[in-house]
């Protein structure tokens, strides 16, 4: 019998493996589908300085459109993307989008906006990732000093040489380098001396639970305070209430990022929020 139904078990196992292989080369078929049909599109989140409800910036954020129309969030394709070579095309896409969309903005008289662009770290392996950007930066025309690179924790940690060559690469060109999702990582805090960051994201677990997680109001506090003893800018993430705003402000805490000011949007709802508030977020009537 203990045969039996290990042997059900083993075939149980092997038919679930089949049927998750099948639906990984589902999707990576229909991925690179909707990458050659022009299938993904680029919304945008804006960076608000949380004292004036200024924007000061944009965060683009890939996303698919379905057939049915329906979106799908990058955590269910870009792990794919990565493991298929389909996040080089596809991150070609949302950057130039992104260079493309900062130059209509500031064409518009929002000349002071920035424009963030997340990249992952299976690129920085590709040598000429810099001069690609830089192409991309010079055909737009936008200012290489409003352009912010967003790379997660994980590749500062590995600390491998051509990370650290791409950072220093890109920092000579005056484009900026945030450290995204800062603090989940498994992180020894030496690595921020080694490499050219220009600001840390908090990641939005620690923000969720503010003001009244007493761990998470610490671990704040700690990494506000080392983004200002390393002198470097500081945005927080997933900002859902004023009260978060309040305990971020009175901590000189001043960019955020969060549904309280916005989702992230398509790019001609972004323009009408820009025209509508003259550059401001709506204050929100509670
Ligand atoms: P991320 O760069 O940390 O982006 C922030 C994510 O938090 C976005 O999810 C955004 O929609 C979400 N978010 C923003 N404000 C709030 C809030 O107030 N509450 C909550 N609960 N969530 C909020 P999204 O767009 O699904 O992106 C997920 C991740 O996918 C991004 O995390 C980024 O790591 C990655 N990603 C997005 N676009 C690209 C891309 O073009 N290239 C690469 N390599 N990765 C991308
Ligand atoms: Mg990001
Ligand atoms: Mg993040
Ligand atoms: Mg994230």
């Amino acid at each position: 019998r203990a045969k039996e139904s290990g042997r059900n078990s083993y075939h149980m196992y092997s038919e679930i493996l089949h049927h998750e292989l099948n639906q990984r080369m589902e999707l990576m078929k229909r991925l690179r589908h909707a990458v050659e049909h022009h299938k993904l599109t680029v919304f945008y989140q804006p960076k608000v300085d949380m004292h004036s409800r200024r924007i000061i910036g944009a965060e683009a954020l890939v996303r698919w459109i379905d057939d049915d129309g329906s979106i799908i969030g990058p955590d269910k394709f870009i792990p794919i993307a990565e493991d298929t070579g389909l996040i080089i095309p596809i991150s070609e896409f949302v950057l130039r989008s992104a260079c493309k969309q900062l130059a209509v903005w500031h064409s518009l008289g929002f000349k002071d906006l920035n424009m963030a662009v997340n990249l992952s770290g299976k690129q920085l392996q590709s040598p000429d990732l810099v001069a690609q950007i830089m192409a991309i930066v010079n055909e737009t025309g936008i200012p290489a000093s409003h352009l912010e690179l967003e790379l997660t924790e994980q590749v500062f940690i590995d600390n491998i040489q051509s990370h650290t060559n791409f950072m220093h690469a890109v920092r000579e060109r005056g484009i900026s380098l945030a450290i995204d999702d800062f603090g989940i990582g498994y992180s020894s805090l030496s690595y921020l001396k080694h490499f050219p960051v220009t600001a840390l994201k908090i990641d939005r677990s620690f923000v969720q639970d503010l003001p009244h997680d007493k761990d998470d109001a610490t671990l704040t506090q700690t990494i506000i305070n080392l983004a200002k003893s390393l002198d470097i800018g500081l945005v927080a993430e997933g900002v859902e209430t004023e009260d978060q705003v309040e305990f971020l402000l009175d901590r000189d805490c001043i960019i955020g990022q969060g549904f309280l000011f916005s989702r992230p949007i398509p790019a001609d709802e972004f323009t009408r929020l820009l025209d509508e508030y003259q550059g401001q977020v709506p204050i929100q009537i509670m």
